[in-house]
């Protein structure tokens, strides 16, 4: 019988009762590995009444107590955290160390809401005027959801729940439909945390289960990660109807390579961003740019990738797995195919690669382009596959000028010997995460995740204090005490009351 995956509402796991059922595959084979009976309307409905129940009574619970459920939190997930990956890598395809890191970045966020305490700190001004000091509090919004993508089921999810619940909030989470297992066992773990019956909710599905959260009123923020249509979507959608809205969506990455930086960590570190994780990473590199003469190694790199050979999950010499789904592959194919008639120069395709005993995989080959211009599909679009096109120009003037003139700003990186380039660039760039001689420059969790134009919709990032700001309110209080009023008398107690 294949498993159904729970879905967890008012402080129980239960099969969901829609009638649409959709199959979790595992990407090497597209065999089934379970199911998800996708939540009615009437379902996210009383998940959503749950949370608002439940944030009556966890909106007083003390910080230090909240914080406490933090704790124990981030402990059970380094517990579980080989368990966790192996679930992840089943359903996504992901090798077992890629999967592992999946989960690391997670906990790291997890961590970071054990902090909570000094995140909430407001501002205090005293004697604002004659005895009258000014102070401010943040306190939590209510009830908030966040909608995540397939790429990242572990990290993704807890970028949001964790530091969201720890401000106070409860949580609904309406993780991707591809790979629910992951975002089921985070959910599993957290209540073992001892968090609250309510205080978070995780329902399956698509569409449907979206639009009842975007169009509910006691839904009072929606953090959403995905593609850009579906971004765009929920940013307008969930502001139309007065919530806050925070969207991360897709991206075009570029890697910008002056001609006197270290050739072999361009190699190396090219490789592994553009085609690691079959290219399924918001953050992979997508476009190298190279400056003058850097161009000579292209031919090198083109070695180095065919040497990369993709292999199912627990395949210790696997460098990447499938991608996600055969619509996926389809899509990625179908851009190759259009690069090639677009006039860009394949130096090496991906198309026709399998992996002997997993014919059937969703299989895509480490793909590099030459030639590509800024006209071409291949450019314009988030391909999302193991596909690496390069672009030439004259000087790092004209890298800017292109990178600039790209819709999207999530993350770029630049690789030089030169302190002057490198401080060029990154006062120039108008991309929101910029690596230096780093070629996925994902910040950790005291900062935030900081993708810029098209890549984001909205005013506060995810995690460090932006999400704190993002999943409060500030009050701000101005008072006045009367000298006149102390009292006087013996306080034979040290306890505070
Ligand atoms: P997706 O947009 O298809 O799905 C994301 C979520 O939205 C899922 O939970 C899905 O069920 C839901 N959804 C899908 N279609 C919907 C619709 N029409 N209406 C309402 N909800 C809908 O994205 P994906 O394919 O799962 O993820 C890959 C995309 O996510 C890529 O574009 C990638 O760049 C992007 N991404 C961005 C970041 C970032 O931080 N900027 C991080 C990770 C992934």
């Amino acid at each position: 019988m294949t498993t159904q995956v729970k879905h967890y509402i008012d402080g129980e796991f239960v099969t969901g009762s829609g009638d649409k059922v959709i199959a979790v595959t595992n990407p090497a084979n597209n065999e089934t590995i379970a199911e998800i009976n996708c939540a009615t309307v009437a379902e996210v409905e009383s998940a959503i009444a749950s949370a608002k129940t439940a944030f009556e009574t966890w909106k007083e619970v003390p910080v230090s107590e909240r914080a406490r459920v933090m704790l124990r939190y981030q402990h059970l997930l380094k517990e579980h955290h080989d368990e966790i990956a192996t679930i992840l890598a089943q359903e996504t395809g992901k090798t077992f160390e890629d999967a592992k890191g999946d989960v690391w970045r997670g906990i790291e966020v997890a961590e970071h809401a054990c902090n909570v305490a000094s995140l909430l700190m407001g501002e205090t001004v005293e004697n604002v005027a004659r005895s009258i000091d000014t102070y401010s509090y943040t306190q939590p919004l209510g009830v908030c959801a966040g909608i995540t993508p397939f790429n990242f089921p572990a990290m993704i999810p807890l970028w949001m729940f964790p530091l969201a619940i720890a401000c106070g909030n409860t949580f609904i989470l309406k993780p991707s439909e591809q790979d629910p297992m992951t975002p089921l066992r985070l959910i599993e773990l957290f209540e073992e945390a001892g968090a609250p019956k309510g205080t978070v909710q995780l329902v399956h599905g698509d569409k449907t289960a979206v639009d009842v959260i975007l169009g509910h009123e006691d839904v009072k923020a929606i953090s959403f990660v995905g593609s850009v249509g579906v971004g765009q979507y929920i940013y307008k959608t969930g502001t139309d109807n007065l919530k806050r809205v925070q969207a991360f969506a897709g991206a075009k990455n570029h890697c910008v390579i002056m001609p006197d930086a270290n050739k072999q960590q361009v190699i190396n570190n090219l490789v592994g961003a553009s085609v690691g994780a079959a290219g399924q990473r918001c953050m992979a590199i997508s476009v190298a740019v190279f400056v003058g003469e850097a161009k000579a190694w292209i031919p090198e790199i083109k070695e180095a990738l065919a040497n990369v050979k993709p292999g199912v999950w627990d395949d210790e010499n696997a460098a990447y797995g499938p991608v996600i789904s055969p619509a996926a592959k389809a899509r990625v194919l179908k851009l190759i195919a259009q690069g090639k008639a677009e006039g860009a120069e394949c130096l090496l395709d991906g198309s026709d690669f399998t992996v002997p005993g997993y014919e059937s995989g969703n299989w895509v080959g480490p793909t590099l382009f030459d030639k590509v211009t800024t006209e071409m599909s291949i450019y314009q679009e988030e391909i999302f596959g193991p596909v690496l096109c390069c672009m030439e120009t004259d000087s790092l003037e004209d890298a800017i000028e292109l990178v600039n003139n790209s819709p999207y700003g999530n993350g770029t990186s630049i690789f030089t010997a030169s302190g002057a380039a490198a401080r060029k660039y990154q006062h120039q760039v108008e991309v929101g995460q910029v690596g230096i001689n780093v070629p996925i420059p994902v910040p950790l969790p005291f900062f935030s995740f900081t993708g810029w134009k098209g890549s984001f919709y909205g005013d506060q990032h995810a995690y460090g204090k932006q999400a704190v700001r993002f999943y409060t309110e500030t009050k701000t209080i101005t008072a006045r005490w009367f000298e006149s009023d102390i009292a006087t008398g013996p306080n034979m107690t040290i306890a505070l009351k």
